[in-house]
């Protein structure tokens, strides 16, 4: 591990590297705590296994606690999920219920952590209450909100609220995503790791071999979307364009490659729906992949033409800037963070329908040489804002402003 800092310097500069030593030095020995859902599956989980171990490499005391909770609690944290990004849910008593009595039980067993702890960070609404749990907290407190909360289904909002609102900060991926609340707010944009088993490069045999595992044709296009299977990721809607273009282009293959996290409930039906809509089609590949199939979606991401994220909400799509990284265009959903990873014309396309979709799909693959263009800028563009190392100073830069001991004045450098 103590050798990981120094692969990063030679992929985001020597400097990069010697700035997040000296942004670290005061803050080393700090207890720090992160919290969250699910230890596999989803974009948080997949930051925290390379954040955390980074900020330990840097000398901080830092480490990861997942929630635990039952079925009904996980019911009610996808509901919130859901209303939080405009759906309109709502909430029974049983559900408010099953929240308070998870939130009382991972309380209980970590409440000495967390209370000792310098800067707590709580990730996404599921661990919110923790927070007036530990009444003896001496630390400071961090709301790292990673979905989008621009259009929250009202009632859900107004659940959740009362919760979040007495940290000491929040962070946003984007401006758009925030909602007024009584307490600084800063605006972090994920980032992607390029050394994790997902974004490295890999050896052309490894990627012919994943090609020979799920029957895809090397000799034909192949476009792919990886994600959870979700109503948001739109996976019917990349149906619905795959088959616009395949009147057009009869040997198109397409990928749907997900799997499920344990805080989502609502994946396996979503999955059936996916495989009856794609029905007999032999050039419509369905992957249910197990958790740790980082290498194969290396592969998969680095096998295909285009790659898409059709979202239709999206606080920040990894996979967009996963597969970027890669040289690949993304046509995104016109969402979320995904406006902010895809530069319209430059880096890919966004779209808001399945024709929109479909549309950029015929364009790019009757144009190679533009889409090698816009692969390459791609990854020039995650070279500069979405690498870890860029994520990974910001966190330090918040955690030092944070411990300003009450002065207005706070020093960063
Ligand atoms: N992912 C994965 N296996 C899957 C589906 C997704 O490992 O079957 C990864 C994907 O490569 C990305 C993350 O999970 O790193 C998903 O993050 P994103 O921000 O795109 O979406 P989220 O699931 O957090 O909404």
């Amino acid at each position: 591990m103590a050798n990981l800092m120094a692969e990063y310097a030679t992929i985001a500069g020597a400097d990069v590297v010697s700035h997040l030593r000296q942004l670290a030095e005061p803050l080393k020995g700090a207890k720090v705590v992160h919290v969250n859902s699910t230890r596999s599956g989803g974009g948080v989980a997949e930051i925290l296994h390379k954040l955390v171990p980074l900020m330990v490499e840097l000398g901080l005391d830092a480490r990861w606690e997942v929630l635990t909770g039952n079925d009904a609690f996980f019911r009610c944290t996808k509901h919130l999920h859901n209303g939080l990004q405009g759906y309109p849910v709502a909430l029974e008593d049983a559900d408010r219920q099953s929240f308070h009595a998870a939130s009382a039980e991972n309380a209980e067993r970590l409440r000495a952590l967390l209370e000792e702890a310098d800067v707590v960070f709580i990730h996404d609404p599921q661990p919110a209450a923790l927070l007036d749990l530990c009444p003896n907290r001496r630390g400071r407190w961090i709301w790292r909100c990673h979905i989008d909360l621009s259009h929250p289904h009202r009632p859900i909002w107004r659940f959740l609220r009362p919760f979040v609102a007495g940290y000491d900060a929040s962070v946003f991926s984007l401006a758009s995503f925030a909602q007024p609340l009584p307490h600084p707010q800063y605006l972090i944009p994920p980032s992607i790791d390029p050394l994790s088993d997902k974004n490295l490069e890999l050896p052309e045999a490894e990627i012919a071999a994943a090609r020979t595992r799920f029957g895809i044709d090397p000799e034909r296009p192949l476009i792919t979307q990886i994600s959870r299977f979700d109503r948001f990721k739109d996976p019917l809607g990349v149906i619905a364009a795959y088959r616009l273009v395949k009147r057009f282009l009869p040997n198109l293959q397409l990928v749907l490659a997900g799997g499920s996290a344990s805080d989502d409930p609502e994946g396996a039906a979503m999955l059936q729906e996916v495989r009856d809509t794609a029905g007999a089609d032999p050039d419509i590949h369905v992957l249910d992949l197990p958790p740790d199939s980082h290498r194969c979606i290396n592969a998969l991401q680095r096998t295909s033409r285009i790659v898409l994220q059709k979202s239709l909400r999206e606080g920040f799509g990894l996979t967009v800037t996963e597969a970027m990284w890669k040289q690949r265009p993304v046509i995104g959903g016109d969402t979320g963070g995904i406006r902010l990873q895809v530069v319209n014309y430059h880096t890919g396309f966004r779209v808001s329908t399945p024709e929109g979709a479909a549309l950029r799909i015929r364009y790019l693959l009757h144009h190679p040489e533009l889409l090698e263009a816009m692969g390459a800028k791609a990854q020039a563009y995650v070279r500069e804002n979405f690498l870890l190392t860029r994520q990974l100073r910001e966190y330090l830069t918040l955690m030092r402003a944070l411990d300003n001991h009450g002065s207005d004045r706070i020093e960063l450098g």
